[in-house]
This record gives structure tokens, C-alpha cells and sequence, in this order.
């Protein structure tokens, strides 16, 4: 029980990476809200995670890049749980075109969600968090936060600047106890991956030259989002975390 009595707000929890994140946090003993624009999907989460630990999960609807929406979210949780200890900024979105298919509509949507929506998070969450004399706030980049790739302008731009934000974060949260982390999964087996069709020898294949040569289950990103939330993690700020099967540490073997 390594989250015992800590109660946390994942956004993008409906699915994915951020679904994972909330199952382990509530298996370590967290209470979380389960936020997402995502009714179905979400409440579906929340349902199940209640009956596995009765009142151990709620679900709050959330656009991140809503500032009102945010209030509501944080106003939510604090009724149901009378605390916020741990922010997970793990919503996001993806869009591949060149540049000159990438329209200024299209580059703002995908800031206004990957970043504007953690920054927004980051100033929802604070208050409460000092309040209670801290926190842990964990920030979703990607490996396209150290490395520019073709077609992804904006979702790079997006997951640099979380770098970014991140770190003054922590500069200036610090002295309130909060601590603000980066996790930067490589390839993770979700919708935002998914190819039609496609079967697992297919996916392994496609990151076959990298280190560890096959895509990330979601709950292996999850098990440092747990680490970063948890108390062990207590030194720990301002800091990235790669967690992805080497990807990131030279050429692809030929
Ligand atoms: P996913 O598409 O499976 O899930 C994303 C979730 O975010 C969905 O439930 C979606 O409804 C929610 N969401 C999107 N926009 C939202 C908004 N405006 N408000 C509230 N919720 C919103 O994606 P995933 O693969 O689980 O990705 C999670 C995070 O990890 C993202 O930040 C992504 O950029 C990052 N990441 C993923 C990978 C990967 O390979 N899957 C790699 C690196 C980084």
C-alpha cells in the first residue's frame, strides 16, 4: 500500500496510460477522481475500481483546457475526498501532419490540451495542495519532448514546453512541498498508438530496434507514476523520468 490514505486527480484517466495509472494508485491504497471528457468510458472506470475498494474512485467530466471546468473538477474531488495530494497532467492528444498541413486551428488544439490543460491543472491543484503542506504534481511528456520527429510540430512542441513548465514549477512550488516530475513514456500500447489491423508481432516489430525491442504495456508507465506519487519519491523534483525501453539512448540497431 504505497499510496495509503494519498488521494489524486488523473486526467485522461478514461483509457490509456491515465485508466492504468488510476487502477494502481487505487490497488496501492489511493483514493482517485477519474477525470476526462470521456462520460462513458470514465464512469465505467469508476464503477469498477468502487467495487473493487468501495468509495475509491470517482468520476469528475473535464475538458482540460476549461479553466471553469478545472474549478469544478478540483471543487469535486475535494468534497468527495477533503484533500488533494497528487496531480497526474496525463491527458493528451495527437495529430501527424507536415507543417503545411498543420493550421494554426490544429496547432492550438493540441497546445491548448497538452500544455495550456497542465498548466491549468498545475493552478487549479496548488492551493489546495499548500494548504495541506504538499504534493506531488507528475506532468506527461514524451519522448517528442527531447526530440523533434516528422509531422509532430505540435505534439513536440506541446511536450517540450511541458518540460518546461514542469521545471520552473518546481522551482517555485518547491518551497510549499510540492514537487513537480516529468514522465516521458516511449511507445505505449493505447488507442493513441493503435493501427488497425495490426497484431502484436506487428507492434513489436516496429520498435524491434530498439533496446528492448517491443512497445510499453500501459501499466509499465503507471508503476512510475506510482513511484513519483508516492513517499519514496520525496526527494525527487523537477526532474524527467524516461521510461522508454531505451529508445532514446542512440540509433536503432540495423
Ligand atoms: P489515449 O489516447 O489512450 O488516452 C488519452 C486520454 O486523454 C483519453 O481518455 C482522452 O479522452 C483524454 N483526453 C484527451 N483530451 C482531453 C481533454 N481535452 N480533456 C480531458 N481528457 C482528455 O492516450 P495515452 O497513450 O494513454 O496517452 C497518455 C499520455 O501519455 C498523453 O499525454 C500522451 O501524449 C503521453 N504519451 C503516450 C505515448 C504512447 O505511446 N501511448 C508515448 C509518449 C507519451
Amino acid at each position: 500500500m504505497r499510496l495509503e490514505d494519498k488521494t489524486a486527480l488523473v486526467t485522461g484517466a478514461a483509457r490509456g496510460i491515465g485508466a492504468a495509472s488510476a487502477r494502481r494508485f487505487v490497488a496501492e491504497g489511493a483514493r482517485v477522481a477519474i477525470a476526462d471528457r470521456r462520460i462513458e468510458e470514465g464512469e465505467a472506470l469508476a464503477n469498477e475500481l468502487n467495487s473493487e475498494r468501495a468509495g475509491s474512485a470517482i468520476f469528475t467530466e473535464l475538458d482540460v483546457s476549461n479553466e471553469e471546468a478545472w474549478k469544478n473538477a478540483v471543487g469535486q474531488t475535494m468534497s468527495a475526498f477533503g484533500k488533494l495530494d497528487v496531480l497526474v497532467n496525463n491527458a493528451g492528444i495527437i495529430r501527424v501532419t507536415p507543417l503545411e498541413k498543420t493550421d494554426l486551428a490544429l496547432f492550438q488544439k493540441v497546445l491548448n490540451t497538452n500544455l495550456v490543460g497542465a498548466f491549468l491543472g498545475i493552478r487549479a491543484a496548488m492551493g489546495p495542495m499548500e494548504a495541506r503542506g504538499g504534493g506531488s504534481i507528475i506532468n506527461f511528456s514524451s519522448v517528442q519532448g527531447l526530440e523533434g520527429r516528422e509531422g509532430m510540430s505540435a505534439y513536440a512542441a506541446s511536450k517540450f514546453g511541458i518540460r518546461g513548465l514542469s521545471k520552473t514549477a518546481a522551482i517555485e512550488l518547491g518551497p510549499k512541498g510540492i514537487r513537480v516530475n516529468v514522465v516521458i513514456p516511449g511507445p505505449t500500447r493505447t488507442k493513441m498508438t493503435e493501427r488497425k489491423g495490426w497484431t502484436d508481432e506487428q507492434y513489436n516489430e516496429a520498435y524491434g530496434g530498439y533496446p528492448l525491442g517491443r512497445i510499453a504495456e500501459a501499466r509499465e508507465i503507471a508503476n512510475v507514476v506510482v513511484f513519483l506519487a508516492s513517499d519514496e519519491a520525496s526527494f525527487c523534483t523537477g526532474a524527467d523520468y524516461i521510461v522508454d525501453g531505451g529508445v532514446l539512448v542512440g540509433k536503432p540497431r540495423a
